[in-house]
């Protein structure tokens, strides 16, 4: 059985793009209530072991030669980084002279050995939704000593020193983070992560949407307000 999981082949910007899910179900360090891949039954900030991962690692391998591929994206079921491979995924990928983009909460981007692992991605993806700590824990529901500081800060630090590409990736939720007062703190908190790009959405998952999601005319609003920092 494999451990990976792919989505079909898609262009953007003109590039092939290979997505691949790098864990055999959801582990996560966050609880999120609005999670699509649903709750974290394993809610881990430890590197976990998989059986079976070298048919994965051919697979992988034989992705990337037979489909022209000219960026990989791990974009997994939680938290990439908690694959104990990840490391050797990365330099597989990039053996073949591939790029590889990684998508991270963002959590763990501070902490010295992910730290490592992440650098030596070519684009990393960090997020932002929650902007109290009282909300950080309430609809995000990390492990356990987590604080939204401390998120915050681990990605200040991860961008410091990173020579790649930073994206972060802000949500817009309703109740949550829609104000006038918040934009203005998505502003500080961007201002402060100084990413290479910022991409704002919103929910758009019909589970949540109604509970959670903002009007286009909103959503249009704050996302001109954030992109122009
Ligand atoms: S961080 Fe992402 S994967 Fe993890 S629980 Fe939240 S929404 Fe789900």
């Amino acid at each position: 059985m494999n451990v990976f999981s792919y989505k079909d082949i898609y262009i953007e910007d003109g590039k092939r793009v290979l997505e691949v899910n790098i864990l055999p179900e959801k582990y996560c360090n966050f609880d999120c209530i609005f999670c699509p891949i649903g709750r974290s039954y394993n809610k881990v900030d430890t590197q976990q072991s998989f059986d079976e991962i070298d048919d994965s690692f051919n697979e992988l391998e034989s992705m990337i030669e037979n489909n022209n591929v000219d960026l990989v994206f791990i974009n997994s079921k939680g938290e990439a980084l908690v694959n104990s491979r990840i490391s050797d995924i990365i330099d597989l990928i990039k053996s073949k002279g591939v790029p590889v983009r990684l998508l991270s909460n963002g959590y763990l981007l501070g902490r010295k050995e992910y730290m490592q692992i992440a650098n030596k991605c070519d684009e990393v993806i960090g997020e932002i939704k929650a902007i109290s700590e009282e909300d950080f824990q309430k609809i995000q529901r990390p492990i356990e000593g987590y604080t939204l500081k401390e998120y915050i800060s681990n990605m200040i630090l991860f961008n410091k020193q990173y020579k790649g590409k930073f994206i972060l990736e802000v949500t817009i939720i309703k109740g949550y983070n829609d104000t006038e007062e918040s934009v203005n703190k998505i502003k500080n908190i961007i201002n402060e992560i100084s990413p290479d790009k910022v991409i704002v959405e919103r929910m758009n998952d019909e589970r949540f949407k109604k509970k959670l999601g903002i009007s286009d005319e909103r959503f249009d609003e704050i996302s001109k307000a954030l992109q122009n920092i």
